[in-house]
């Protein structure tokens, strides 16, 4: 049985011409990048490239790329370099439907005596940006927003909110991580301090990321130790991960526009077709301002989990909500920010698409998923005694 793999948001398949691009740097040049020699001097070399090669997706300056672990790790490290470089503000703004990795950070600076403000969303997942700006104060150190959402796909205003939040002086941290590759990213012209990515998300291996630090945002390291990284995240270098990270952001901008175009298309067909044939289904989040590759599909009145289940017994490969949440029957965060009815939120598969996806393996999708629906209704004594019995 073939894989249909469906899960693009939850990690990516490292792209061939970037195994290609890291092999040798973990067989033949394993040197230290930061040795005299230069055995160790030509990784550094390539590290080099690769910065220019995350800059240039980013139009950022290759000085403004650090290489992290990962997208958890730019978070953290982008949050905490806020409130280590003002400390006598006390104030995080972010909004209720960010990947647990600045949630669950928010949250956590909440315990320990910071004030903390999670923006709410509408229906549509839109966020309420009166409600943000009515909260900027001179107490307020970061706000963080997340460009796109990794759940429903959202895409959120992060320019239009950046511009406001640096009239105050306030430092704006963005998690890009679903967003980089999808949406085309200026930081050149942008008023965005600090954005977070991750490889995984964009056909790097996983264990490697990136924040970009605008040049002259206040800075203070999470990591501390060596020299590594301009003394801005201390480790010896991931070096075969961060040259297929360059290897990545360089398929990235060639990618752009199938992803835009082809994929985008594959998902609407998706989508279109499965509301059709699907009988109470619909779609959770903003229509419009959506990524190209994501649709998340509420099917009512059955569980998500029991949805995957049948799925993958086709080699289907998707999330219910969020991946993070999967394991628990509680509905995904987000989804209960929209406000998305318990009915509609427990049944909701997330699919999302990569530029590796063929029509074939759309209409097959499209083929097995409503046989799979019926089934699990017919076994639903919600669906029985409901309105569509
Ligand atoms: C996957 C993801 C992360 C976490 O990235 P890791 O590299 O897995 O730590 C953060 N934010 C969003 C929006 C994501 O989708």
């Amino acid at each position: 049985m073939e894989t249909v793999y469906v899960d693009n948001n939850a990690t990516t398949r490292v792209a061939p011409e970037v195994v290609e691009a890291m092999t040798p740097y973990f067989s033949d040049f394993y040197g230290n990048p930061s040795s005299m020699h230069a055995f160790g001097g030509s990784v550094g070399a390539k590290l080099k490239t690769a910065r220019e090669q995350v800059a240039s997706l980013l139009g950022a300056l290759p000085e403004e790329i650090v290489f992290t672990s990962c997208g958890t790790e730019s978070d953290s490290t982008a949050i905490h370099a806020a409130l280590q470089s003002n400390p006598d503000k006390r104030h995080i703004i972010t909004t209720r439907v960010e990947h647990p990795a600045v949630k669950n950070l928010v949250e956590h600076l909440g315990k320990i005596g910071y004030r903390t403000t999670f923006v709410p969303v509408d229906r549509q997942g839109r966020l309420d940006l009166d409600f943000l700006y009515d909260r900027l104060s001179d107490d307020t150190a970061i706000v963080s927003v997340m460009w796109a959402n990794n759940e429903t796909g959202t895409i959120f205003p992060v320019e239009e909110i950046a511009r406001k939040v640096r009239q105050r002086g306030i430092v704006f941290h963005t998690d890009a991580v679903q967003a980089v590759g999808k949406v085309p990213i200026d930081m050149g012209d942008s008023a965005i301090d600090m954005l977070s990515l991750s490889g995984h998300k964009l056909h790097a291996p996983k264990g490697i990321g990136a924040l970009y630090v605008r040049k002259g945002t206040k800075f203070a390291p999470f990591l501390m130790g060596g020299h590594q990284e301009g003394g801005r995240r201390a480790g010896t270098e991931n070096s075969a991960s961060i040259i297929g990270l360059g290897r990545a952001a360089q398929l990235a901008t060639e990618w752009m526009d199938e992803e835009n175009s082809r994929v985008r298309a594959f998902r609407d067909k998706l989508e279109s077709e499965l509301l059709k044939r699907v009988p109470a289904s619909m779609v959770n989040g903003d229509p419009e301002n959506r990524l190209p590759n994501t649709t998340s599909i509420a099917f009512e009145y059955i569980e998500g989990e029991a949805i995957l289940l049948l799925m993958d017994q086709h080699g289907i490969c998707a999330s219910s909500g969020s991946a993070c949440t999967s394991g628990s029957l509680e509905p995904s965060h987000v989804l209960r920010a929209m406000g998305v009815p318990f009915t509609a939120a427990h049944g909701s598969i997330r699919f999302s698409l990569s530029i590796y996806n063929t029509e074939e393996e759309i209409d097959f999708i499209i083929d097995k998923m409503p046989p799979i629906i019926e089934r699990l209704r017919q076994m639903s004594p919600f669906w029985r005694e409901g309105q569509f019995a």
